[in-house]
């Protein structure tokens, strides 16, 4: 096979994880990433069984490096805001890996992203490199920098996020909508929580309104965790993962919920806001040689806790379509799409309806799902 030149836009989960799949079968790959260096930006990131499984699949020291920081929640338990009853608990650790191959990993952005950058070929991501388009003629396909400079592959992919460039520069400009909730986020230590109950599992405190939930699960090998809560809001301007939250506004907008829950608040200080957007399922996410994954393809709000986990998923897949029809790349990626519009449509749409496992529930379509063995249409 003659090794293609990829192109990706955008070093973060989605990206770097399709880049390490595509250097294993043998692709030049570049990343282009806008950032000039990875911080220790954003919180959590969970990574339900069908994402671990992909990530062990990529081989090398991945799976053991995240399982070096990460956290291994033991269930996944949803519980009501005002009497504090269980309406359901999913066994997840031991019985997920039985289950599904894999179990639930909850871990810090930063350390997924470091464990992702260091199976890459040294050198593959450019930082501080931003593009704004693609040009594409029946002969060629090249990424548009910033800069003015054009790089030329043979396969383009945007994997830049909610406010993809590419995506625009494929299908026309349209700006995600404001949902209407703002997301707000902490990092407390176990120890500020002493007393607390299931803070070794991933909870979920049902509002009496879809606008108030508080979810927490463990970080850092349990030594964190993760308190991520929304609030109502009729509007919202800013850009970014990090704007600092009043925590009193937060206090006040639970304070009908059950002691359990607001005593995970009260030992929040610092907490970050951002907003939470959507875009509705698109037709098609490929045109010629370039294509989308990850959030520029199907953002989504996190109440499946999804969003990274269908980055890793489409990375996979469609590493292994160009693999599979490296000589015919419109094809590969039409073969990627049909296997991927219907799962990240479904979990869009699952995700904004805001009910995943309230009373339980089968999980087993989301956490079962094998990127690397899902069927695709016959593309050799
Ligand atoms: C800084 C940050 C913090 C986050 N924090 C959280 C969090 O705490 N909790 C949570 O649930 N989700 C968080 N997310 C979102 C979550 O990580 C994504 O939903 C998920 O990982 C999808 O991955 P992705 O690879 O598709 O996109 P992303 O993870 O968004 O990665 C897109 C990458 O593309 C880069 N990029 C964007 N535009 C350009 C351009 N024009 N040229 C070159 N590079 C570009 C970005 O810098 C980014 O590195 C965060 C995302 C970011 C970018």
């Amino acid at each position: 096979m003659k090794p293609l030149r990829i192109a990706i836009v955008g070093g973060g989960v989605g990206g770097m994880t399709a880049a390490i799949a595509l250097q294993a079968k043998g692709h030049d790959v570049s990343i282009f990433e806008r950032t000039s260096a990875f911080g220790r930006v954003g919180a959590d990131v969970n990574l339900t069984p069908n994402a671990v499984h992909a990530l062990d699949g990529l081989g090398g020291q991945i799976g053991a490096r995240l399982r070096e920081t990460a956290a291994r929640p033991e269930y996944r338990i949803s519980r009501m805001w005002d009497d504090g009853r269980e309406t359901s608990r999913l066994p997840m650790s031991a019985a997920a890996e039985e289950k599904y191959g894999a179990p639930q990993l909850t871990i810090h952005r930063a350390d997924l992203l470091a464990a992702l950058e260091a199976a890459l070929i040294p050198g593959t991501i450019r930082f501080g490199v931003a593009a704004q388009g693609v040009t594409q003629t029946p002969a060629s396909a090249a990424i548009d920098l910033e800069d003015g400079s054009q790089i030329q592959a043979d396969v383009l992919i945007g994997a830049d996020g909610i406010h993809s460039v590419l995506r625009s520069a494929m299908f026309g400009a349209d700006a995600p909508r404001f949902t209407g909730l703002v997301s707000w986020r902490a990092v407390v230590p176990r120890a500020a929580l002493d007393g607390i109950a299931n803070l070794d599992s991933f909870t979920k405190w049902w509002g009496p309104d879809p606008a108030r939930q508080i979810v927490t699960f463990p970080l850092t090998g349990g030594r964190e965790v993760f308190v991520f809560a929304t609030t109502p809001q009729s509007d919202w301007q800013t850009e970014g993962w990090t704007l600092p939250g009043d925590i009193g506004v937060l206090r006040a907008a639970y304070q009908d919920f059950h002691p359990e829950a607001r005593a995970l608040l009260d030992a929040c200080h610092a907490v970050t806001r951002s907003a939470l957007h959507v875009r509705d399922p698109m037709p098609s996410w490929s045109q010629g040689r370039a294509t989308l994954l990850g959030d520029a393809a199907h953002p989504m709000v996190p109440f499946m806790a999804q969003g990274a986990c269908m980055a890793i998923e489409d990375a996979v897949v469609l590493a292994r379509a160009i693999s599979g029809s490296p000589g015919d790349v419109p094809a590969a990626l039409g073969a990627y799409e049909d296997a991927r519009r219907d799962r990240t449509a479904e979990i869009q749409r699952g995700s904004l309806a805001n009910e995943w496992l309230k009373e339980g529930g089968n999980a087993d379509w989301v956490y079962g799902y094998h990127a690397w063995t899902v069927p695709l249409a016959d593309i050799g």
